[in-house]
């Protein structure tokens, strides 16, 4: 059913003991996706030559800041863009990343930045040298760090993006640009919810009017198709293609559910429910009145059910 995602994670997120203090992370939230994703784990600590235990590193300077070991006095910078270059070279193509926070190496936006090797001298917060290398080379794929990924909302965003983009590789591997067209069919709802401006701006491209080579079809698709998910799903348009399939389930409703369904989308517009309140109630439905249409949409099946988890840091961020 679901392409199996290739997702590139910080080792010390429940992998190895390979901290500076010889210790790991217990991190449910990644692990519990080791099932269904390929996992290609690494630490770019101890891929610069550095052992676990070690004395910690720290990013010095606002401007362009050094990876220093204030212990030691080493200035770890340059090994750790050699490493990265090389790195990016040899990386399959993937469909994501898993970071640890606030790591002058792995940070993808919280690393702390001091002004100098002294104690206590901390004047801001910014990515870590890889997790900042892996923004600007990879700007389109989804990037999330342990922490963002225990909120609910950000946790089924990233899943949702990844095995798009999985399935998405999976039909460029087939060559077939029949494959495509029923990827694009799949994921029709989706992309209506992110703005009808790109459904047809991605049908078009799918379409191939100008009988372009495969490659380079597939190529224009996935550049718009990454650029439509990184976008936020936008209420207003998440309504509409929620009322669109509405329409292949409302013949067989009665009054009242049809007034329950408009309501809680109301309050999905609104902004007081999340997507997944009128989207369970259509599910349902979906199951109920066995409308394979809608059943293959991932809009309403985005990833396997056995990711879906109640568990919420109850932070109630949105997806940005
Ligand atoms: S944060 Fe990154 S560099 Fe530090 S231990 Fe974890 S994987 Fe290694």
């Amino acid at each position: 059913m679901f392409a199996r995602p290739r997702v590139v994670v910080s080792r010390c997120l429940g992998f190895t003991h390979c901290r500076y203090d010889g210790s790991m992370i217990s991190a449910p939230e990644v692990r519990a996706l080791e099932e269904e994703v390929e996992f290609h784990t690494v630490c770019p600590e101890m891929e610069i030559g550095l052992p676990s235990p070690r004395p910690p590193l720290r990013l010095v300077g606002e401007r362009e800041p050094r990876l220093l070991q204030p212990a030691t006095g080493r200035d770890l910078t340059d090994p750790m863009g050699e490493f990265v270059s090389q790195l990016f070279l040899s990386l399959p193509p993937v469909d994501g990343f898993v970071l640890k926070n606030r790591s002058p190496s792995c940070g993808i936006a919280d690393a702390k930045v001091y002004s100098s090797t002294e104690k206590g001298t901390a004047s801001a917060r910014r990515a870590g040298l890889f997790g900042g290398a892996v923004r600007e080379r990879f700007p389109d794929l989804p990037t999330e760090d342990e922490g963002r990924l225990t909120n609910r909302s950000l946790r089924e965003a990233f899943l949702t993006s990844i095995f798009a983009l999985a399935s998405l590789r999976e039909a460029e591997v087939s060559g077939r640009v029949r494959e495509l067209v029923a990827f694009h069919a799949r994921y029709k709802l989706l992309l209506m919810a992110l703005g009808q401006a790109r459904l047809g701006e991605l049908g078009r491209i799918a379409a191939n009017p100008d009988r372009l080579p495969v490659s380079e079809v597939f190529r224009r698709y996935q550049e718009a198709f990454r650029a439509a998910l990184t976008r936020p799903l936008r209420r207003p348009s998440g309504a509409n293609a929620l009322l669109h399939a509405f329409g292949y389930v409302s013949d067989g409703l009665s009054a009242g559910e049809r007034a329950y369904f408009l309501e809680t989308l109301a309050e999905y517009r609104a902004g007081h429910v999340p997507l997944s309140a009128p989207v369970g109630v259509l599910r349902a439905w979906i199951v109920r009145f066995d409308v394979p249409y809608l059943a293959e949409q991932r809009l309403f099946f985005p990833f396997p059910s056995s990711l879906l988890s109640p568990a919420d840091s109850g932070q109630g961020r949105e997806p940005s």
